[in-house]
């Protein structure tokens, strides 16, 4: 019996994903033997990383280079106040580690670039695109065709937001915005703002689509 693989706790944790057919015990193995990469720890990131944390996905990849600023708190709600000043993959990480003790967590302080893209891509089901730059989405994307794992992209502006899953058989995300934009050419929320909510809302849609 396929129930025989969760133990005890993580029978009651995830009982109300067991109980539904569509899930079962074999798909909440899955989801515990499941690795996705998540790019990004803001925003997008937050929801993304809360959710797939306690949905029970067993590996979770955090990559992002950046540190917790007083201004990202207002929605980036994996970080707390005390987490100002330090790597965000730390904070996430920390915040994972104290949600679900079944989530192996690998905090990768890292820039997707060029160099490193296909190897952090590489050994994952899925790849969340919550970064805030079109270079490393389309890195990302690249990437993803590459290697034949699925990208699930979502982006923000002001009140709104765009959320797509891209698999490897179908378009990309080149087939979709086939140029990027002229550096400079679309403002990021430090120019223009954006609603607090609004991440939390993108990513959680991104998140059930997976
Ligand atoms: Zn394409």
């Amino acid at each position: 019996m396929a129930g025989l693989s969760l133990d005890a706790t993580q029978l009651d944790r995830y009982s109300r994903h067991v109980i539904m057919d569509e899930v079962g015990p074999e798909g909440q193995a899955a989801l515990l033997n499941a690795r996705v990469l998540v790019v990004g720890c803001g925003g997008l990131g937050s929801p993304v990383v809360q959710y797939l944390a306690a949905a029970g996905v067993g590996g979770l990849t955090l990559a992002d280079d950046d540190a917790v600023e007083r201004s990202n708190l207002q929605r980036q709600v994996v970080h707390a106040d005390a987490d100002v000043g330090r790597p965000k993959v730390e904070s996430a990480r920390e915040y994972v580690e104290a949600l679900n003790p079944d989530v192996a967590v690998d905090a990768r302080r890292t820039r997707v670039e060029r160099s490193n893209a296909a190897a952090l891509v590489e050994g994952h089901d899925v790849v969340v695109d919550a970064s805030d730059n079109f270079p490393t989405r389309y890195l990302l994307n690249d990437a993803c065709r590459l290697t034949g794992v699925p990208l699930a992209h979502g982006a923000i502006y002001k009140f709104e937001g765009q959320v797509t899953t891209l698999v490897p058989d179908g378009p990309c995300y080149r087939c979709l915005f086939p140029e990027a934009p002229e550096p400079g050419s679309i403002p990021d929320c430090a120019t223009t703002g954006v609603l607090g909510v609004l991440p939390g809302t993108v990513g959680r849609y991104r998140q059930q689509r997976l």
